[in-house]
């Protein structure tokens, strides 16, 4: 079978085609802001504009009569983009005379990483814009053993970044300012229970660099924090679960030093450690189409009047039926 999906719930505009054992086609065309942060409705309306020449694109690389599902990014997300990706789905699934599936963003996530990363029963750090969760399957569902309790982790180095006068997206920047960092400068830890908070640590980071401390200790002692965090929860969550696999995704997870802090860790408690590849780890249509086609095996199907935006969509709310 060969689904196809489509990924827009934030800046991300994407669209991928999958078959049983591979990604076939991937095309991208992501809102970035010329200034500030991402603003839904200048993103909405970027998708909205693109999505068609986007479509068009993937039809001349992908037969469009070999699709036999359409997948969509139902949520989470930004309402505005939602929309635009979910009415794109029905009416391709219209035209085509194909079956649609609204798929979690956050299961997609998790699944395309189990895929091309062998893992099978992974503590997955999900960590990206507007997300950052620790999430494992107990049962028919994946569960959210610890999040954050206000900002994703990207977003909060997003918005230091631009404090400091760098240009969206600021993780990466970040990530090479830190490789210059020497001085450590503590910043607030904030860890609750198995949940996390970065919006303290954001301010407090702005106000070192502030009062002069230079960028890249700034960078430097940001990451240190931040990422120590999420691997002492991951750690809590694999002890408490009794698992053996960590499984690293979200557009955060292409950066090395959190890669390496979760590496450590693993490495201490015998456990095995993966990381999604780079292309697939952020947002992206191939991962929609993949969990689209899993769930279409599994007998889900999601009628156009049940195909509704889902901006607060948990994992937890689907019932997982597969392995
Ligand atoms: P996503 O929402 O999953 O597509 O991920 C986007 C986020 O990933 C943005 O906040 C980026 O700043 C962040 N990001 C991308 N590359 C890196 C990196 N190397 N280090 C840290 N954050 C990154
Ligand atoms: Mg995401």
């Amino acid at each position: 079978m060969i689904a196809l999906g489509i990924e827009g719930t934030a800046w991300s505009l994407s669209v991928g085609v999958v078959n049983e054992s591979d990604v076939i086609a991937l095309l991208n065309d992501p809102y970035i802001p010329k200034e500030g942060g991402i603003h839904p409705r200048e993103a909405s309306q970027h998708h909205s504009e693109r999505i068609a020449p986007l479509l068009s694109r993937l039809f001349e690389i992908v037969d469009k009569n070999l699709i036999d599902l359409i997948a969509f990014s139902q949520g989470p997300g930004m309402g505005p983009c939602l929309r635009v990706v979910a009415t794109a789905a029905r009416l391709l699934a219209l035209k085509l005379n194909k079956p649609l599936v609204g798929v979690n963003h956050c299961l997609a996530h998790v699944e395309i990483g189990r895929w091309k990363t062998g893992a099978k029963r992974p503590v997955t750090l999900y960590v990206s814009g507007g997300n950052s969760q620790v999430i494992a399957r107990k049962g028919e569902r994946y569960r959210v053993f610890g999040e954050t309790l206000d900002i994703g982790i990207g977003n909060a180095l997003d918005k230091l970044a631009r404090h400091m006068g760098l240009k969206h997206p600021g993780g990466p920047k970040i990530e090479k300012l830190a490789e210059k960092g020497r001085k450590y400068h503590t910043l607030p830890y904030v860890v609750k229970g198995m949940d996390f908070s970065f919006s303290g640590m954001v301010t407090a980071a702005q106000k070192l660099h502030d009062s002069g401390v230079a960028m890249e200790d700034v960078a430097f002692s940001f990451q240190e924090t931040a990422f120590a965090m999420l691997t002492e929860v991951t750690e809590r969550a694999l002890a408490y679960l009794d698992l053996d696999e960590v499984l690293l995704v979200g557009g955060v997870a292409a950066n090395k030093r959190l890669q390496e802090m979760l590496k450590v860790m693993c490495g201490d408690r015998g456990a095995k450690f993966f990381v999604s590849p780079k292309e697939l780890a952020g947002d992206n249509g191939a991962m929609i189409a993949y969990t689209g086609l899993l769930m279409y095996k599994h007998g889900y199907e999601t009628p156009i009047e049940e195909s509704y935006v889902r901006p607060d969509f948990r994992i937890e709310d689907v019932v997982v039926n597969w392995d």
